[in-house]
């Protein structure tokens, strides 16, 4: 069943917290100039527009991006995301993960996009400019498996499926462990909804994956949240996180300002929050 479609939920909280980390994963692998591969494993569609049907339906955009555009900021880190996303923005359109990704690439570097509803896939390839870009109709759950390790060795992994089934969750742990075990110094980013009780079993799910992380064979694992308010009954999605595992050095460090900024930003009540946490902390 793939009932999902993240134009309902293009520009909210969650793509903020992401695409941030993204676009900063993306720079630290562009400080080099040997070639880099971008793997996105759930894709969607590529590009939003703020128009249509089913963003206006929820308008969760007016809570998340439409807040950071407005704002005046000063975290680097933060205009940086904010001025990869502006070109975008004016043409009332949201950038997903791969049209940001497409907007960085440079001319030696390489990008894998898989997506698996017909769709949505369909959108995507439009985006398809260049031979560099490889853009696949599958699973990728066992896309990511199939494809490691990618030629070059050197890159970002972005997974952020839909959970919308909760069997999701044990499904990503074994084809990341299978992926790790193929290509152990990719950076791989895992992005997760952290959901109140109203999210019925799925509730705490997120956490439980993200405990099990450590145990994998890697050089550290960094766990970063945002949350937009308090973890009330009926909060639904009240927040996000971000696992990258093989985080480049100083990526806390960087990430900090930028979280500090954006977080009263995007408060829908006091108890809104974020954290930085090495669950595994490289030697
Ligand atoms: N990463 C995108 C972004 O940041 O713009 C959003 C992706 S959305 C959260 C999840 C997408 O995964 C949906 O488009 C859905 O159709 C797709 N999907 C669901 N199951 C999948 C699977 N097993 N393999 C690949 N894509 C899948």
């Amino acid at each position: 069943m793939l009932s999902y479609r993240h134009s309902f939920h293009a520009g909210n909280h969650g793509d903020v917290l992401k695409h941030l980390c993204q676009i900063l994963l993306l720079d630290k692998l562009a400080t080099k100039a040997k070639p880099y591969v971008y793997i996105d494993t759930h894709s969607g569609r590529g590009l939003y527009s703020f128009d249509s049907e089913q963003a206006l339906k929820t308008r969760e955009f007016d809570s998340g991006i439409t807040r950071l555009m407005a704002a005046t900021t000063h975290s680097p880190a933060l205009n940086r995301y904010k001025s990869v996303v502006a070109p975008f923005y004016e043409q009332n359109e949201y950038p997903g993960s791969p049209a940001l990704a497409l907007s960085q690439l440079r001319e030696q570097d390489s990008g894998i996009l898989m997506e698996l509803h017909s769709d949505e896939i369909h959108h995507l390839k439009r985006l398809q400019r260049h031979e560099r870009v490889a853009i696949h109709h599958r699973d990728g759950f066992e896309g990511v498996v199939a494809l490691t390790p990618p030629n070059p060795k050197r890159g970002l992994v972005l997974i952020d499926p839909p959970y919308e089934q909760a069997s999701e969750y044990g499904t990503l742990f074994d084809a990341l462990s299978d992926a790790i075990a193929r290509w152990q110094t990719g950076v791989y980013a895992i992005w997760y909804p952290l959901l109140s009780v109203r999210a019925k079993e799925k509730a705490g799910m997120s956490e439980a994956l993200v405990e099990k992380l450590p145990s994998l064979p890697v050089k550290s694992v960094l766990d970063i949240r945002l949350s937009v308010c308090e973890n009330h009954e009926n909060a639904g999605m009240f927040g996000s996180g971000m696992v990258i595992i093989n985080a480049p050095w100083q990526f806390d460090e960087h990430i900090y300002p930028a979280l500090e900024e954006l977080t009263p930003l995007l408060a829908t009540d006091s108890g809104a929050n974020f954290s930085i946490n090495w669950l595994k902390a490289p030697e």
